[in-house]
């Protein structure tokens, strides 16, 4: 059976459900994170389907939380639709809360109190943060319009500004996303990314043409480590998961590969109750 097992994550097979998590995130206890994989039809619905299967998303919840050990009372789940918004939560929910009002139109979750987020993803990347001395986390949702927004960078100077963290205690990590083999668009996509980031100096790395398509290649995993390098995370910190939702297909959730109808990978990040 395949494994995505690398230097950065391991494939967790348990209870007949499949995830990851990242190897340098499992050295802290206090929180819990992974990233789900499709195996087993696991599935927790895009904004769309939700409604339809939302019995079968619950039970796909109770199956993670007991893998993971929090109760599904915990999560929190908003309502992307691909802003800049990041919120910062406080221990106010006791409910198993899937799109609770006030979490429409928000792609990122900031927290320093003992919470479950679970964003949901099938190409964007999600950005895991951990600030290890302040103990707060984040669960950042970026797809190419998160990315062209910056949310990621938003999220870390939000950590910055209302949780006193230094740049040099957040942990970022990506999850599987799709990546430039796969992140192929046309030439207006590519030039609004061009004009937003052209001081990097690896731009003409990170966006490159291919003549025989007539399509570009963008690289966003670089963009968005050069984004939360300018604010000081230091390097060892800034850790890729190293796999391409779109390459690995047949153990994810993958927008480009199934299209309209492709199910959701969720990332999982939260901090643990001392007491469950
Ligand atoms: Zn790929």
């Amino acid at each position: 059976m395949k494994d995505l097992s690398n230097e950065n994550v391991v494939h967790i097979k348990k209870d007949n459900i499949e995830y990851l998590q990242f190897r340098k995130l499992l050295q802290y206890e206090e929180i819990i994170h992974c990233y789900t994989l499709s195996k087993n039809n696991f599935d927790v619905g895009s904004n769309n389907t939700y409604e339809i299967n939302k019995e079968s998303i619950k039970e796909n919840y109770e199956k993670i939380a007991k893998c993971l050990n929090f109760n599904i009372k915990e999560i929190i789940r908003p309502y992307q639709t691909h802003t800049n918004v990041v919120k910062c939560i406080k221990n106010e929910y006791n409910e198993y809360s899937i799109f609770p009002k006030e979490l429409t139109d928000v792609d990122g979750l900031l927290t320093d109190e003992e919470n479950i987020f679970s964003l949901s993803y099938a190409d964007c990347t999600p950005i895991y943060l951990y600030d290890t001395k302040k103990k707060v986390i984040g669960n950042i949702h970026s797809g190419w319009q998160g990315t062209l927004k910056g949310i990621g960078k938003i999220a870390v100077q939000t950590m910055i500004n209302n949780y006193n963290s230094n740049a040099e205690d957040i942990i970022c990590c990506f999850g599987p996303h799709i990546k430039k083999c796969h992140f192929e668009v046309d030439e207006d996509v590519a030039n609004k990314f061009r004009k937003k980031y052209e001081a990097m100096n690896d731009i003409n790395d990170i966006i490159t043409y291919n003549p025989e398509k007539n399509k570009y290649n963008i690289d966003t995993q670089k963009i968005n480590t050069n984004l939360v390098k300018e604010l000081g995370l230091k390097e060892e910190n800034i850790i890729d998961s190293g796999i391409c939702t779109v390459c690995q297909k047949d153990l994810m959730h993958s927008y480009r590969a199934n299209g309209e109808n492709a199910g959701r990978n969720t990332a999982i990040m939260g901090k643990r109750r001392k007491n469950i």
